[in-house]
């Protein structure tokens, strides 16, 4: 389908909030978590996809937003950073198997994630939270302190649900309380759990295989953890 960019946000440094309208203003709807790849059919087949997160709260509705980082080595985000308001992008229906579900409702949720690996993180946390589970974690990793995206969002939802914790840490400066890599501190909180919880990670490779390692050590297993992996 073709979308109209309505919107473009400077979210960071290095990061954009692309906003996508559909055409006719009818509704896109996906399930917590999904993504969307963006098509560019003037370069070869084997360029020409990349897949994003969906990182709008709302499931359902006229638009999406997609909240891309810039990898000046790469193909596909300096094509999309030169992208103007009102220009069109031609995209999939949303797709993907990591969402959050219903059954998870009786579970701490531990949403762990570094930089735009928070995309799917903005549906799923609102699910969680609409569904009204007793805890809900965000372990949320950056460098510097102007890197956290959706900061002021986290920080509302903190101020409205007393269940939501926002956990951000950084790894180059001491803006926050919690210094240094999200291990030492997903870690802490799911000891602090104790039981059963659901674990969804999400980002770069080296985070999620570390992540996955550490969780395998502490005892979790496939039924509990679930993983979105951007390369
Ligand atoms: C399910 C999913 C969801 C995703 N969601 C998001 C999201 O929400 N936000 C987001 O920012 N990203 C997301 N990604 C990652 C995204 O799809 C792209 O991988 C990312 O934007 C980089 O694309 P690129 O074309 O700019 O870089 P690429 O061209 O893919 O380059 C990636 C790396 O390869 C190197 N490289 C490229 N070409 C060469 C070459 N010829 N020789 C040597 N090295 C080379 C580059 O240096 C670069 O470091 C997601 C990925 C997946 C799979």
């Amino acid at each position: 389908m073709f979308v109209e960019i309505t919107d473009i946000i400077d979210e960071s440094p290095r990061v954009k909030r692309f906003i996508l309208s559909t055409l006719d203003g009818s509704n896109i709807e996906f399930l917590p978590g999904q993504f969307v790849t963006i098509y560019n059919r003037n370069w070869p087949e084997f360029s020409n996809t990349r897949s994003y997160s969906i990182a709008s709260s709302d499931t359902c509705s006229n638009s999406i937003e997609l909240c891309i980082a810039l990898n000046e080595n790469g193909l596909f985000t300096p094509w999309l950073f030169q992208l103007n308001k009102g220009e069109q992008l031609e995209i999939s229906e949303p797709q993907g198997q990591f969402v959050y579900k219903q059954e998870y409702a009786p579970f701490s949720s531990v949403f762990i994630c570094t930089g735009t690996g928070v995309a799917p993180f903005l549906s799923m946390i609102q699910s969680a939270l609409n569904i009204g589970q007793s805890s809900v974690y965000l372990v949320f990793g950056n460098r510097k302190f102007d890197d956290i995206l959706y900061r002021e969002h986290f920080e509302s939802l903190s101020a409205e649900y007393p269940n939501f914790h926002f956990v951000p840490v950084l790894s180059q400066e001491n803006a926050y309380v919690n210094n240094g890599y999200v291990h030492a501190y997903y870690a802490s909180i799911l000891r602090d759990i104790g039981g059963d919880a659901r674990i969804f990670v999400c980002g770069w490779k080296n985070m999620c295989s570390e992540t996955r390692d550490k969780l395998k050590q502490m005892g979790y297993n496939r039924k509990q953890y679930f993983f979105e992996q951007y390369n």
